[in-house]
């Protein structure tokens, strides 16, 4: 059976063979981008060859890059432990052409690989084109035979991709996978679209057009490139599965979850066991790529992160810090084609140990207060967003983790009550600091530290700028 490295392998071999550089992903960390929080597709390092304000000795690439969708336009983090496709960390496996090849031949590209190397059965296969784009469902036909009923024509901006609202843009195609009708969900573009059986694998850009901010949109001087494939929804495929959680990979870092907390892979707490074996990953990555936990923008995301893994721990019946132990278990899977992985080792187990030490005490007492404010609730009710602020303020709980820690109990935070109950803390604050005399500095403080934290959570509050396929 081929592994996740195998495929990642196979992957940049085909497109090396047909003429690409392979090129060595980015940081998660975009380089002069302060309106990305993290990287989330493989374009990122790219964008400016699109639109030509850069030009490289090569025209072809190819890469496996690392991608965080925690945030931002793109936020997977409420989806992991909920479907069996979705990551907050996860490896994009794509190809480009900056003004190289266009339709015909990344349309060959696809079939070639995952029905030749790969070997996928072709029945199994079906796409996607944007409404009005003729050219590529017929390409499409004549490459893979296929009828018209296999090629869905869909009139929404799923099927045109923009990187935000300026930038380079055009009509995409995407290939999705059958698993089978004994998995819920319904084909692309359907009613009941949003389940596991007919899985997105690969998405198609064909960059074309540039946006403008005055809202007119011209077509680019070259016609480019833009593909984006998850490794782990590729490798779930070639392995006959039909989740990522059980790949090679995610399976092996779900059973070092269920060793270091004594428990069964597959029992009870199996999501649990899931959301620990993504949350490792993302946390490891961020910080090897230079990310510490803090209380702002992407510092808040890894620590939220890593607090909703710890919760997940917890429920597991761990007494003890337990993520910084499943380490070794990631640096073995993915150290050789990540060796900034292997390299942070021990700072992300450092980093990791003393969060959890850290966060121990309060996530205890607040569990157990939130456990005393659900058997008070009303049949169905919402927890009031007072209590989930005393678990913000005094027992370090970020917003989201207390939201999966009801949802899991199918209930909900009223969010409304918690803005508000920020709200009033801020402004007592506020009074309270020009009660001192010190009035005219204190608003100064408190304005800053405003203007600081919008700048700070810009990124994934706003939809400008995301590199996203
Ligand atoms: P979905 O509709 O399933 O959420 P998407 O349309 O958001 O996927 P794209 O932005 O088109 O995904 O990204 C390109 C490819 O990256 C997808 O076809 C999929 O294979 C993969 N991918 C996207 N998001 C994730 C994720 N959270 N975890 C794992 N793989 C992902
Ligand atoms: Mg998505
Ligand atoms: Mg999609
Ligand atoms: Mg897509």
């Amino acid at each position: 059976m081929a592994s996740l490295n195998d495929i990642r392998s196979t992957y940049l071999d085909f497109f090396a063979r047909n003429g690409h550089k392979v090129v060595d992903s980015s940081p998660l960390v975009p380089r002069n981008d302060p309106t990305l929080m993290f990287a989330n597709s493989g374009m990122v390092q790219f964008k400016n060859l699109f639109t030509g304000v850069e030009t490289r000795d090569y025209t072809r690439a190819t890469t496996a890059q690392k991608c965080v969708r925690a945030g931002g336009k793109h936020n997977d983090l409420d989806n992991v432990g909920y479907t069996a496709r979705h990551h907050t960390f996860f490896e994009m496996l794509g190809n480009f052409s900056f003004g190289d090849y266009f339709k015909d031949e990344a349309i060959a590209f696809a079939w070639e690989l995952l029905t030749k190397d790969f070997g996928l059965n072709k029945n199994k296969l079906l796409v996607t084109v944007y409404h009005t784009d003729d050219e590529a469902a017929l390409i499409w036909k004549k490459v893979a035979g296929f009828s018209d009923d296999r090629i869905i024509r869909i009139p929404t901006d799923d099927n045109f991709w923009r990187m935000g609202p300026t930038g380079p843009c055009g009509p995409c195609t995407e290939i999705f996978y059958d698993h089978g009708d004994h998995i819920w969900g319904g084909p692309p573009g359907s009613a009941e679209e949003d389940g596991d059986r007919f899985i997105e694998i690969w998405n198609n850009v064909f960059m074309q057009n540039e946006q403008f901010a005055d809202g007119s949109m011209r077509p680019l001087e070259m016609q480019s490139i833009d593909t984006g494939m998850g490794l782990e929804r590729i490798g779930a495929l070639l392995q006959g599965k039909h989740d990522n959680y059980d790949t090679d990979l995610m399976r092996s870092l779900i059973e070092a979850s269920a060793h270091a907390t004594s428990s069964d892979p597959d029992g009870p707490g199996k999501t649990h066991h899931r959301v620990i074996a993504d949350h490792l990953r993302s946390t490891s990555f961020l910080i090897a790529d230079g990310v510490m936990p803090s209380n702002e923008g992407r510092g808040y995301v890894l620590r939220r992160i890593m607090r909703r893994a710890m919760r997940h721990a917890h429920m597991l019946g761990s007494q003890d810090p337990v993520m910084f132990k499943l380490v070794p278990a990631l640096v073995r899977q993915m150290g050789a084609a990540y060796p900034e992985l292997a390299r942070a080792q021990s700072l992300i187990e450092e980093t990791l140990k003393l969060e959890e030490t850290r966060f121990k005490t309060t996530l205890d007492r607040g569990l157990k207060l939130l456990d005393d404010e659900m058997v008070r609730l009303p049949e169905g009710g919402d927890l009031p967003g007072s209590t989930a602020f005393k678990l913000y303020d005094t027992y370090g709980f970020p917003l989201d983790l207390t939201q999966d820690a009801l949802r899991e109990r199918g209930r909900a935070v009223d969010v409304a009550g918690f803005d508000s109950a920020m709200a009033e803390q801020k402004a007592k604050a506020r009074a309270a600091w020009s009660g001192t005399g010190e009035a005219a500095d204190g608003k100064i403080w408190f304005e800053l530290a405003d203007a600081h934290g919008a700048t700070e959570f810009l990124g994934y509050d706003t939809e400008t700028a995301e590199g996203v396929i």
